[in-house]
């Protein structure tokens, strides 16, 4: 059974469209149970009706002619319930509502499951029979584990329009006003045209893309069929000695496949049709490697990864060529199933107005880094169908995080009107850029710029910020081969710490694990948000951790403006064993006559473990740097880079914010300062709560900077803590951001907190 349903999950994942995938079920699910009936109902919201989609059994006419209302017959039955309904003699059901065209006298027993994605029913899968009784449990697993795969398939269809065309709405409801929602991942509105990304050599995750020039594309294809096969020859020949000839027949068999009319032949039709080579090798490779799955002789079934692994090959030349000719219009929407650093800083500057990845959430590093750059971001958008929008019109909201491919004139309109604004918004917070980030009772909060790219320490320098509260180091690490150097390190460090001094930089050591790979470090575990990261690391190699120091303490010379900031502190052995080592690098480098000063040391609170801790930490540290994404993650249970989750990810939660008042309040009875270095520290409303508590500074964004300083401009320290107060009174999250979020309103600054002014 296991084996029919990977076949089934394949065949639905690999349809090119909803009403192929529609069809392949009831075929297979009928044949796999020897039901005598399979159907599908996909539920119109709009008209309040299960519509008949496909079936096997029933008469094929019945198709979209078979409507039933929302409190009509089994199959709404099935829906309203949102549970499976299994009946040994359906006719006797007092629900039971019979079609005369539909043929459907003659069968008895009925089991329907609904389709759910994300608590909400799409629609409802049944099969039927005409035995008189009851399918068995086997059966039920079966046709609930059918029905969840379904789910996937039909919310990126319901997501593309796909559903209601199907669906034959009215103009009106076609119009594709309604948008995927994703989640807010960095502040602002882009209206843009979308360019897809995806990683290389992924033949599974090659979007469409209509071409003009067919014989171009034509020209590419066939040179990488010429070059793969070159590289079988080459390949072939060099094993020769090694391996046996009937195990070098693999090769033979890929020259031949190479050369068959099928793939070849294939492949340059649907060039022919107008897709782009590489999209017309993903549906070639696709159709093959459904049809070799499907044989019954394993060896034969085996094949088909053999076919998909030479469709990567010639997929991986035929990207040699196109990389070159990416190209990025003026209005740049990036968009992918999973965005990273490097996706980004391909696009050349100035065309990059949005990013849209269908992963992610607001603390992946790479909504962090689109925060940094000041462009408007969604993350987590999963039902967007990626592989389909390539060149259309999008836009993004990176407020609410909704999502809208090729939007109706209206909602443009709105979107380019609420862009509009918000650069008037812009431009007017630039106005506060030199003015001190003083409350009305004039207490200083220091507003730092988190950083981590050389390119983006300019615009902290331009955003007013009196320093650095957080310099990210994996950031140059993650972009080279190899450990950089001391010396390398050293003129990275000495060039943000000259920029800023007299201003205070906080230099955090390397923070690499968790999402954060080093491509010659490869670190393989289960849970590496719980494994081998931060100062984890560095402990265990005290050789990558005394080089970063020292050229951290070399870069500070003369200059005595450096701070260092220990990451993932989870026991106060792991805080002596790092100011060991600092201390060690100190003399080192004072013996090499070098005239260094012992930097400020603190340590992030970012693992609940720290703060219950934090009066021995404090004892022992300069400052404190509260990491909010991290302790949000960690407090919750929620991945701060999983999409499913991502609803119960919030800072606001009242835990987090409970132990971030008891990190305070342990600073003050130790006399040391603290800030906030988490993405909360940027968020306007979240940033109100922080003040009250008493924290001394925060660090953000450089693109945060003016909208806080704003907040701080308008406020007393006595109201802030009075807001503090009622806010922990309260008992979930989202009471406390509506009710944050609504004091800004009252105070005509909603434009902070949502799109427009
Ligand atoms: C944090 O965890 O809040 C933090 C600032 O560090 P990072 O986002 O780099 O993990
Ligand atoms: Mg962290």
């Amino acid at each position: 059974m296991l084996d029919v349903l990977r076949r089934i999950v394949e065949e639905v994942n690999n349809a090119p469209n909803l009403d192929q995938a529609l069809t392949a079920i009831v075929h297979r699910v009928k044949q796999a149970m020897s039901a005598d009936v399979c159907s599908v109902y996909l539920s119109d919201e709009n008209l309040k009706q299960h519509v008949l989609m496909a079936t096997e059994g029933l008469n094929p006419e019945s198709v979209g002619n078979i409507r039933l209302g929302f409190d009509e017959g089994l199959v709404s039955l099935v829906a309203s319930r949102a549970e499976l309904v299994n009946l040994g003699n359906a006719p006797e059901h007092p629900r039971y509502y019979y079609f005369p065209e539909s043929g459907e006298e003659k069968f008895n027993g009925f089991l329907g499951v609904p389709i759910i994605h994300h608590r909400k029913v799409l629609g409802v899968l049944i099969v039927q029979s005409m035995r008189t009784e009851k399918f068995d449990q086997d059966s039920e697993t079966f046709l609930i584990t059918i029905a969840s795969q379904l789910a996937g398939a039909m919310a990126h269809a319901a997501a593309s329009g796909e559903i209601d065309r199907i669906l034959k709405q009215t103009d009106h409801l076609n119009d594709n006003s309604k948008p995927i929602s994703g989640l807010p991942g960095g502040p602002g509105v882009a209206v843009g045209t979308a360019v897809v990304v995806y990683p290389l050599a992924d033949l599974k995750a090659i979007p469409e893309r209509k071409i003009q020039d067919i014989e171009a594309e034509i020209a590419i294809f066939n040179s990488a069929i010429e070059s793969v096969r070159e590289e079988i020859i080459a390949l072939s020949a060099r094993l020769a000695e090694r391996l046996p000839t009937e195990d070098r027949a693999l090769f033979d068999a890929y020259l031949l496949m190479l050369d068959s009319e099928s793939l070849a032949g294939e492949t340059l039709a649907h060039i022919r049709e107008g897709n782009w080579a590489a999209g017309a090798l993903r549906l070639t490779i696709m159709e093959h490697v459904k049809v070799f799955r499907e044989m019954e002789d394993p060896y034969l079934s085996e094949r088909a990864d053999d076919i998909y692994d030479l469709g990567q090959r010639v997929l991986s030349h035929i990207q040699r060529t196109n990389q070159k000719k990416m190209e990025y219009p003026s209005d740049t929407v990036l968009i992918g199933e999973e965005i990273n650093a490097s996706m980004l800083a391909e696009v050349p500057a100035g065309r990059l107005k949005g990013v849209v990845s269908a992963r992610g959430s607001r603390t992946s590093h790479v909504a962090i880094l689109a925060r940094a750059l000041g462009i408007p971001a969604v993350m987590g958008a999963k039902d967007l169908p990626v592989g389909r929008i390539d060149g259309c019109p999008v836009i993004a909201d990176g407020y609410s995080g909704n999502v809208f491919v090729s939007p109706s004139r209206s909602v443009r309109e709105e979107y380019i009107r609420l862009a509009k604004e918000e650069a008037e918004l812009s431009s007017e917070l630039m106005t506060l850029r030199d003015q001190p980030a003083m409350t009305k009772d004039q207490v200083h909060i220091p507003l730092f710029a988190n950083t981590g790219l050389l390119s983006d320490v300019t615009p902290s320098l331009h955003s007013g910020a009196e320093g650095i509260g957080l310099y990210r180091t994996e950031f140059p690490f993650m972009i080279r081969q190899r450990f950089p150097s001391e010396e390398e390190q050293y003129r990275i460090y000495r060039q943000v710490l000259e920029v800023f001094h007299p201003r205070p930089v906080t230099l955090r050591t390397l923070d690499v694990g968790g999402d954060k790979a080093l491509p010659y470090f490869p670190i393989e575990e289960d849970n590496p948000f719980l494994g081998w990261r931060g100062i984890r690391i560095t402990l265990d190699h005290p050789e990558i951790f005394l080089v970063q120091v020292r050229a951290m303490m070399r870069a500070a010379i003369g200059l005595n403006n450096l701070n260092i900031l220990l990451p993932m502190i989870t026991t106060v052995a792991e805080l002596a064993d790092s100011k060991f080592l600092i201390n060690r690098a100190y003399e080192e480098l004072l013996e090499e006559g070098l005239e260094v000063k012992l930097p400020k040391i603190g340590v992030m609170i970012e693992v609940p473990a720290a703060v219950y801790q934090a009066d021995s930490l404090a004892k022992r540290v300069d400052f404190f740097s509260i990491g909010t994404n991290d302790l949000t993650q960690y407090l919750l249970a929620v991945d701060r880079n999983n999409a499913n989750v991502a609803g119960l990810y919030d800072s606001l939660h009242p835990a987090v914010l409970r132990a971030i008042y008891q990190t305070v309040q342990s600073a003050k009875r130790h006399n040391i300062p603290v800030s906030v270095c988490g993405e909360m520290a940027g968020d306007p409303a979240a940033a109100l709560v922080l003040i009250g508590m008493g924290i001394d500074s925060l660090s953000m964004s450089a693109s945060s900077l003016t909208r806080v300083k704003w907040v701080i401009r308008n406020i007393t320290i006595k109201r802030a803590q009075d807001l503090v107060t009622e806010v922990l009174e309260m008992e979930d999250g989202q009471t406390i951001r509506q009710y944050l979020n609504s004091r800004f309103e009252m105070s005509g600054m909603g434009g902070l907190v949502r799109a427009g002014k």
